[in-house]
């Protein structure tokens, strides 16, 4: 299957009923303006090896792609409305292994409301390489950016934290010490994240910032704080952990350690973000009338830096490893 024939028997099915796409004949995709409204745009690539793996079914693949980025989308308040998928097809991706990635794409884009727009093509000796620029439409200023949060505001989480650095550890069958079930949803839970779209409304409302959870939390948190010329301080045991995480924490010895890696593993893509204390009940409310919880993890210092407690006790993190303070 040449690359010709895999956009237009692959591609272009996903592109029709989008005029914006011209049918994928065109040398670029034409985008009305939105009156009242800013075209958010973001990019992510994964690359074979380290962000997935080589075993990873293409279809998991194809929804990681879109996800991630989604991700990124709902952190910043934004609608979604499409996106340019740009592919390195790798020796080994015959028709039968790119009929199921689109169809990955195919399933995500409905669940989403994405269109593809267009995108590029090209081969390579390897690793198989692949990226996705998403747009959304967000209120004419009134994306959520990192740099809005204050001294003193609360810094909240959605979902569970640590799944994503647990669910690596349990594809590479390194958890045997929980059982089937558990290892199971933490795997699906790194395959395939749930980007926290439904949590816009909640943070268009209250939020000060915000920033998706894709290089760890402390570091995420630490981008927040960073891009506000601040600081931020998270308490440790305040975690909102999944069942298998709780698990997995019971047979850890020192629970300062595991907390702290659980806190500074990636690809959790969940929200970090930041409201002022007398607006987080409200928040909280809101976020759970749209399905999501969100946890209370710590506040926002004047002091530069993120920084971990655990029962009170600062604990040093950095990214590859912790010591206690
Ligand atoms: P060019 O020669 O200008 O690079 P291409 O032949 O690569 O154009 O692309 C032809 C059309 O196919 C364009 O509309 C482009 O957006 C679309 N296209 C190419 N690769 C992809 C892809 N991976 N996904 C979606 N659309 C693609
Ligand atoms: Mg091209």
């Amino acid at each position: 299957m040449d690359e010709f024939e895999t956009i237009e028997r692959l591609f272009r099915p996903l592109a029709a009923g989008t005029p914006e796409a011209l049918g994928l004949m065109d040398d670029a995709a034409a985008l009305p303006a939105r009156p009242g409204f800013d075209l958010v745009v973001t990019t992510d690539t994964l690359v074979e090896g380290v962000h997935f793996l080589a075993s990873d079914p293409p279809d998991l693949i194809a929804r990681k792609l879109l996800r991630v980025n989604l991700s990124d989308l709902a952190a910043k308040g934004a609608e979604p409305y499409g996106y340019l998928l740009n592919i390195a097809w790798a020796p080994g991706w015959d028709e039968a292994r790119r009929t199921l990635f689109a169809k990955g794409l195919a399933e995500d884009q409905a669940a989403c409301g994405l269109k593809l727009f267009g995108g590029d093509t090209v081969s390579t000796p390897g690793p198989f390489t692949i990226g996705a620029t998403l747009f959304g439409w967000a209120p004419a200023g009134k994306m959520i950016l990192r740099s809005g949060a204050r001294v003193g505001d609360l810094l909240l989480v959605s979902g569970t934290i640590g799944d994503g650095f647990l669910g690596l550890k349990a594809a590479r069958g390194e958890l045997d010490q929980l059982g089937a079930e558990a290892v199971c949803a933490l795997e699906e839970r790194y395959r395939l994240p749930r980007p926290r779209l439904e949590l816009s409304t909640a943070l268009m409302q209250f939020a000060s910032a915000s920033a998706d959870v894709s290089d760890g939390l402390i570091a995420d948190a630490g981008n927040i704080a960073r891009a506000s010329g601040l600081g931020a301080e998270i308490a440790l045991e305040k975690l909102p952990l999944s069942d298998p995480a709780t698990g997995w924490m019971a047979g850890q010895a020192d629970k300062s350690v595991s907390l702290a890696a659980l806190a500074t593993g990636g690809d959790d893509y969940e929200v970090v973000c930041t409201t002022a204390p007398d607006q987080a009940t409200a928040m909280i409310a809101a976020a759970e009338r749209a399905g999501v919880a969100l946890t209370i993890i710590g506040s926002v210092t004047s002091e530069p830096g993120a920084r971990g407690t655990h029962g009170g006790v600062s604990v040093a993190l950095d990214r590859t490893g912790w010591r206690h303070g």
